[in-house]
């Protein structure tokens, strides 16, 4: 047994959670479009609803992973904390727009009653994690929050996104005498917001796993390219990782071992930070990317290693997107299996039984692998 499974090190993930986030609406409609043309007898929720995280606080409290789990309040996060990321400008106008009684702000992301507080829970219960850690009162911490914040800009809403709860928790990290964050987003969807925010900083190492869906209108005009590596002094701190769709546990794994690890372990943080969506598991309606239960706890393992070696075992989890009611659940309890680095897997996978082939993603993963043995500090 190393040190990364000595029952020494983290046998326990803090979880941070607050019901008020229940209570953003976001209506039913063809899908995420926000609307009804009146075709349909049966409509469906919008994708990020409540159902999915009242499944995600159930499996954590009633399955098998509930003996190591501790259960702690959020909080709402204080406007002056928000202005740590976002634009006043930005901030001003989702204010006005939760007093006007709502807005669509961008396609699919709908600000409405309740919508505003329920977001400042999920901001400042982020936070919250994160001090846990940073005040050496837990390693693992893992902010179980809704509305997701990864495509939220500093002064821009995206992608159900309002703000970037992620984001949020890094600047307090820095603010609070860390010099050096790695952020690792395993969300099927380019991590745009977080990567903008801190796009022209060498202090803040951000990597995105994605699905390459490229830009998607005016809320998100990145690409997620493999060319977008930063600017000024961040220049090579921001690595994109676009998969090809179908990417299963293989092709994932591949990349962690290639092109994640080692970028991490050049850069030695102080303190990690996984950003997580479910979304790029085999049966997410939002993502044509393949991870199963066996690859988030695989990838849970990964970061915990990194974790143990470079920053005390220090790691913050946030919860992104995740879109099937079921299997998100499933994966999220894998993957923080994976962040216990338990010898043994605790609960099985009822959906698992797509083939992979993996030959596409190795070869996509050795061109970005060469793409950064000629453009990034910290690979050369
Ligand atoms: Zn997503």
């Amino acid at each position: 047994m190393d040190s990364s499974t000595s029952p020494l090190t983290s046998e326990r993930i803090d979880v941070f959670w607050e019901e008020g986030m229940l209570k953003h609406y976001t209506g039913t409609g063809v899908f995420d479009t926000l609307t009804d043309p009146g075709f349909l007898e049966v409509l469906e929720k919008h994708p990020e609803n409540s159902d999915r995280v009242k499944n995600m606080v159930s499996i954590l409290k009633k399955g098998p992973i509930s003996q190591y789990i501790s259960w702690n309040a959020g909080r709402l996060a204080l406007i002056s904390e928000l202005l740590t990321f976002h634009t006043q400008e930005y901030i001003d106008e989702l204010m006005q727009a939760d007093k006007d009684g709502g807005k669509i702000l961008c396609e699919g992301t709908i600000l409405n009653p309740g919508s505003w507080k329920a977001s400042l829970f999920a901001a400042g219960t982020t936070l919250s994690a994160m001090k846990h850690i940073l005040d050496g009162n837990g390693k693992i911490a893992y902010a179980l929050v809704r509305p997701p914040g990864h495509h939220a800009q500093p002064s821009r809403a995206d992608g159900y996104c309002f703000l970037n709860n992620a984001g949020l928790a890094v600047q307090l990290a820095l603010n609070s005498g860390c010099k050096k964050v790695a952020v690792i987003d395993i969300d099927v969807h380019y991590g745009n917001g977080t990567a903008e925010g801190f796009y022209r900083s060498d202090n803040v190492l951000t990597i995105s796993l994605h699905m390459n869906h490229g830009t998607w209108g005016p809320s998100h005009p990145q690409n997620g390219s493999v060319d977008e590596l930063g600017e000024g002094e961040g220049y090579g701190f921001n690595l994109n990782i676009p998969l090809p769709n179908g990417t299963g546990d293989r092709g994932y794994e591949y990349a962690m071992h290639e092109l994640v690890i080692p970028a991490v372990q050049k850069f030695e943080p102080d303190i990690m930070v996984l950003v997580v969506g479910q979304d790029s598991s085999a049966f997410d309606p939002n993502g044509r990317l393949c991870l199963t239960m066996e690859g988030y706890r695989e990838i849970g393992r990964i970061v915990r290693k990194l974790a143990d070696k470079h920053t005390v075992g220090r790691l913050l989890i946030v919860q992104e997107g995740g879109y099937h009611v079921t299997y998100a659940a499933y994966c999220l309890h894998a993957t923080l299996e994976g962040a216990l680095s338990l010898p043994l897997s605790l609960l099985s996978d009822p959906l698992a039984y797509y083939p992979e082939d993996e030959a596409l993603a190795v070869k996509v993963v050795d061109s970005i692998k060469q793409c950064w043995k000629d453009n990034v500090l910290l690979f050369k």
